[in-house]
């Protein structure tokens, strides 16, 4: 499951749904920059950011893979904090790769400090993108040093804290309390200890037995760093080839690639945004009421979003990519917040030349121009709506006009943001 836009895709619930039918739901890149909202039967929420969406569920295990980054501290708290609502987060039920590599305390000093100046790249100063670089300078640490002796991996984590003083004062940050972040990561590092495991093995033989596997994909095709408008991306693969690394399995076991795509196209930080609004008018529409769930604002961050039009051209790309054999398509209870009249870009202009898909490259989707088809939208609430044949026919037009742009059958429609408020087809 890959999410198809630039994030923000509602693949928390999807991936939760779809989890219910999965043996093994497995996390293959990024750290806990992700962020997936989960609503739990209840309608309890759910912050999710490293840990699997498939943790709500009894059957399941929960995989954390190689492609994926830990911060120890962070997945202590996020495990308290899935405790604290009666879900109890066991070995048993979730499995971290001891190829995974630690997000160490330095990382995100260093992020922070990068953030102030004219790299700014508006990250979530997480250190994931310090961690990933460390990884291909082959200058990491793998979760597999919790498995020996901590004495040796706490001295690594105070020499990284202590290399990073000089470039603070210099940027007139205070200093860091290096004995107060080692005794939160040591203490870390010891829950999360029992969780390492040799994940492939342990995936492969499932699969062998027959187990079904979900591979969750966090972030989205637009961030991917091969495939998305790079710079303005993630340090990892977001996309289908991701899962094969990212959790040790052939690329042969995938036999099934569902994209999840909302109909308010959102973005958060910077990058260009071919078919973005700017009509105070329309945007406060969509942003929505910023105390419920589905405001359009970070999980993580808290930072409002980018929002534009659907754009088929960026989602065909994605579709390539991902080998996407069906679509979900989210938030279709928002789409008449646009207006009367729904504009969706079913194409690019660039250079006079029209292009279905999207260019590969922010520096050609800066000089993208959208082209727009016109739809009408509907009156009717339709959050209470469970079966397609009782939307109205507006409704039900522009999923089917969707259907046709992509050459993809819509299986699953989000209605609202509970996990019941879904039609599946
Ligand atoms: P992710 O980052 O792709 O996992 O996105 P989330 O799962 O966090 O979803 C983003 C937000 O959209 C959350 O607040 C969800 O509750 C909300 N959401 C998802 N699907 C729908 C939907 O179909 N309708 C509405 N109104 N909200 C939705």
């Amino acid at each position: 499951m890959f999410g198809q836009q630039r994030g923000d895709e509602g693949k928390g619930r999807i991936v939760d749904m779809l989890a219910q039918e999965s043996d093994l739901v497995a996390r293959f890149n990024g750290g806990s920059n992700a962020g997936h909202t989960v609503v739990l039967p209840d309608g309890r929420e759910l912050a999710l950011h490293i840990v699997p969406s498939g943790i709500a569920h009894e059957h399941t295990v929960n995989i954390i893979g190689n492609g994926a980054i830990v911060d120890p501290v962070r997945f202590a708290s996020e495990i308290a904090d899935i405790e604290k609502r009666g879900i109890a987060v066991t070995p048993d039920k979730l499995k971290v790769s001891s190829s995974a590599h630690l997000v160490l305390p330095h990382y995100k000093y260093l992020e922070e400090i990068r953030e102030m100046g004219h790299s700014a790249q508006g990250s979530t100063k997480a250190g994931i993108a310090d961690t990933y670089a460390a990884k291909a300078q082959r200058a990491g640490v793998r979760t597999e040093r919790l498995l020996g002796d901590h004495a040796a991996l706490i001295t690594v984590v105070k020499e990284g804290l202590q290399s990073v003083g000089l470039n603070r004062s210099k940027n007139k940050l205070p200093p860091v309390d290096i004995d107060a972040d080692v005794k939160e990561y040591a203490a870390a590092m010891k829950i999360l200890q029992p969780f390492v495991t040799d994940t492939s093995v342990y995936v492969n033989e499932r699969l062998q037995k027959g187990a079904s596997l979900l591979a969750e994909g966090a972030q989205a095709f637009l961030l991917d760093v091969d495939h998305g408008m790079y710079p303005y991306v993630t340090s990892s693969n977001t996309t289908a080839g991701g899962v094969a690394t990212g959790l040790g399995i052939a690329p042969t076991t995938l036999s099934k690639s569902v994209g999840v795509v909302k109909a308010v196209q959102s973005h958060v930080g910077g990058g260009p945004f071919v078919t973005e609004i700017f009509d105070e008018k329309i945007l406060s529409k969509l942003h929505g009421d910023m105390s419920t769930i589905d405001a359009e604002k970070g999980t993580t961050t808290g930072r409002v979003r980018r929002l534009g039009y659907l754009d088929i051209a960026g989602i065909r790309r994605a579709n390539m990519v991902n080998g996407t054999t069906e679509l979900a398509l989210t938030k279709l209870d928002w789409v008449p917040r646009y207006g009367k009249k729904i504009k969706v870009c079913t194409a690019y202009t660039h250079r006079g030349e029209t292009l279905a898909m999207a260019p590969d490259s922010a520096w050609a989707l800066e000089k993208c121009e959208p082209v727009y088809e016109e739809l009408s939208a509907w009156d009717e609430d339709i959050t209470e709506v469970r079966s397609f044949s009782k939307l109205p026919t507006a409704a039900q037009d522009y999923v089917k006009a969707i259907e046709t742009w992509t050459g993809l059958p819509i299986t699953h429609i989000g209605v609202g943001p509970r996990r019941d408020q879904v039609i599946t087809r």
